[in-house]
């Protein structure tokens, strides 16, 4: 099945909320342009103020993704949630891994840590109409399904020249972060 055969919904049922508290939805390519106009950036500035690095399979196909917000689980009232952020972000600090953040990549394990969407405001997404194409498609989709949508998006990542123009990456193609960029 092709990315435009999947039926794009308006639904903000607890359901897909609680997808927005766990793991952003994944942009395609043309979407980011959009995305930069609508919170009225330039493209550099909307990634290092709100996306990351993210990354498909074991060729590690990059792409762009809202970044997830450990602030928010630290100030979580679930003790546990509060915990497991503090650990993650000491962990990350103490292992001097400079990820994980706005602007920069996403290291192995962010995958399996739940967190909250950055664009996320209480219970409401922040830039509906800007919202990646897989918060349009999947939230109600199975997981086969949700697997093929983000195949497929990573798919046109790598057909893609945009993170080339974002100059993401070192001399050995290693992903590299943005934290020195002049950002108002
Ligand atoms: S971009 Fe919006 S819809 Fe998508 S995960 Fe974030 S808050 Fe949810």
């Amino acid at each position: 099945m092709k990315l435009e055969q999947y039926q794009i919904t308006e639904c903000s049922c607890p359901e897909c909320i609680s997808y927005c508290r766990k793991r952003p939805g994944w942009f395609r390519p043309q979407e980011i342009a959009p995305l930069a106009e609508f919170l009225d950036l330039i493209i550099e500035e909307t990634f290092q103020k709100y996306l990351i690095l993210d990354w498909w399979g074991e060729d590690k196909i990059y792409l762009l993704s809202p970044v997830k917000d450990f602030d928010k689980l630290l100030y979580s009232k679930d003790p546990l949630k509060r915990e497991l952020a503090s650990l993650y972000l000491e962990s990350n600090e103490l292992l001097g891994r400079d990820c994980d953040r706005a602007g920069s990549y996403a290291s192995f394990a962010y995958a399996f840590v739940h967190a909250p969407c950055v664009f996320l405001r209480g219970e409401k997404c922040s830039i509906y109409p800007a919202r990646p194409f897989e918060c349009k498609v999947t939230w109600h989709e199975n997981d086969k399904s949700i697997k093929n949508i983000r195949k497929l998006i990573a798919g046109e990542w790598k057909q893609s020249k945009l993170l080339e123009r974002l100059d993401l990456f070192d001399e050995f193609k290693r992903p590299v972060s943005r934290k020195n960029y002049d950002c108002p």
